[in-house]
């Protein structure tokens, strides 16, 4: 069984720009690991998942219940699992991935009414640790940010590359459940909470690098040795 670290937070929140940072940095102190995203867009996995978020089933999150929506995720998990870093996580091996079961968590979860939420959450890992058998996270880092900030970074984002947003992109009241639901599902599973914020000032990505690098540090590099 290996180390397996997961970069979480809603859309806009920084994760990918924390992701590149941590990998640059595991590589340049020398540390084995695989880099892992998900949803694997690429991959015939993700199917569910693309149509899905594309609005075939219905043009608003709420349209697939959160049950019926995880489903779509953990399988295409399970594939990425299975065919590419399975095997080097169970011989050991540090796996660092840009989201994981932890977004259905928030992101599945923030449908539910916060009374709701622990009883998904318990189900969640049931279902994807226990029944599927993915691995559950050592540590998870999850970007605490004001929605506000998040949307206006994802639409910085999105006329930079003019990708087009999803269903779940375009609901800025659904964002505001995520991030709440995020910060219930880390307090039920005992994530790591990155502060995105200090004082109501937006933190610098170097700064908060460094924070996620001493967490990462910690588990990865033991005595200075990269394993
Ligand atoms: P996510 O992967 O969570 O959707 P990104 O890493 O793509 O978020 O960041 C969203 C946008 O915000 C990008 O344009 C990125 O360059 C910018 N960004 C990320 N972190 C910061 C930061 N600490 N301060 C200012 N802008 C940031």
């Amino acid at each position: 069984m290996g180390t397996m670290i997961v970069l979480e937070g809603i859309d806009g929140s920084g994760k990918s720009t924390q992701f590149s940072l941590l990998c640059d940095r595991l590589a340049r102190e020398g540390a084995e690991f695989m880099r892992v995203s998900f949803p694997a867009y690429g991959e015939p996995s993700s199917a569910l998942v693309r149509m899905y978020l594309d609005g075939q089933f219905g043009s608003a999150p709420d349209a697939v219940n959160p049950y019926a929506a995880s489903t779509f995720f953990a399988v295409d998990r399970f594939a990425s699992y299975k065919r590419l870093w399975g095997d080097f996580y169970d011989r050991g091996g540090t796996v660092v991935t840009d989201r994981y079961t932890t977004s259905n968590a928030i992101h599945q979860g923030a449908k539910l009414p916060h009374g709701r939420r622990a009883g998904f959450f318990g189900w969640l890992s049931e279902f994807e640790f226990n029944l599927m058998g993915l691995p559950a996270p050592d540590l998870v880092l999850y970007m605490d940010i004001p929605a506000e900030l998040a949307a206006e970074r994802r639409r910085g984002r999105e006329s930079a590359t003019g990708a087009v947003p999803d269903i779940h992109e375009r609901d800025l009241s659904y964002l505001e459940e995520c991030r709440e639901c995020g910060l219930d599902a880390a307090e039920y599973y005992g994530w790591r909470k990155v502060r995105c914020c200090d004082g109501g000032q937006p933190r610098g990505a170097d700064d908060i690098h460094t924070e996620i690098w001493s967490e990462c540090g910690k588990l990865i590099l033991r005595g200075g040795a990269a394993v």
